[in-house]
């Protein structure tokens, strides 16, 4: 790596990880959806993140995403980005989707780069294998939700 290039990579991190602390701070959709189609709870308790996710799922689509709960800054700004990014999505594919964010945060394997840039923020976790739970359980919640199990999605 040339140094403008490790110049470049720094200050790309230091972007993300203010990304994620605004989202933390400042969590997006936050709170409960009256007109909720699907909910599914998730607990981490490596951490102890618990949230809840709400869609509304209209004509296939998700139309609308929120969240309620608390936990860390990585479990809430990944929350919070999630329900920035599906909606508009076709339900299977934002089911899909979530599940390519997990493979992506868990192993680091290399999908297409269809991935929404902001979630690359995440990625910086894989650096820390304790917080990948964090930031993959809003994910955990988003397929339960779309499954309809009804059925707590847990990390463990
Ligand atoms: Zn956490």
């Amino acid at each position: 790596m040339t140094a403008p290039e490790a110049a470049a990579s720094t200050e790309l991190r230091e972007l993300y990880r203010e990304l994620i602390l605004d989202h933390a701070r400042h969590p997006r959709h936050f709170g409960t959806l009256e007109s909720a189609t699907h909910s599914a709870d998730g607990v981490n308790p490596l951490c102890g993140d618990r949230l809840q996710l709400h869609l509304r799922v209209a004509g296939g689509d998700v139309a609308e995403a929120s969240f309620e709960g608390t936990g860390c800054a990585i479990s809430m700004a990944s929350a919070s980005l999630l329900t920035e990014t599906v909606p508009g999505m076709r339900a299977g594919d934002a089911a899909a989707f979530g599940r390519r964010v997990i493979r992506r945060l868990r192993d680091g394997l290399d999908e297409p780069a269809d991935t929404d840039d902001r979630l690359r923020a995440l990625e910086g976790v894989r650096e820390f294998p304790s917080r990948v739970k964090c930031a993959t359980l809003a994910w955990h919640a988003l397929d339960a939700a779309l499954a309809g199990s009804g059925t707590t999605a847990t990390t463990e």
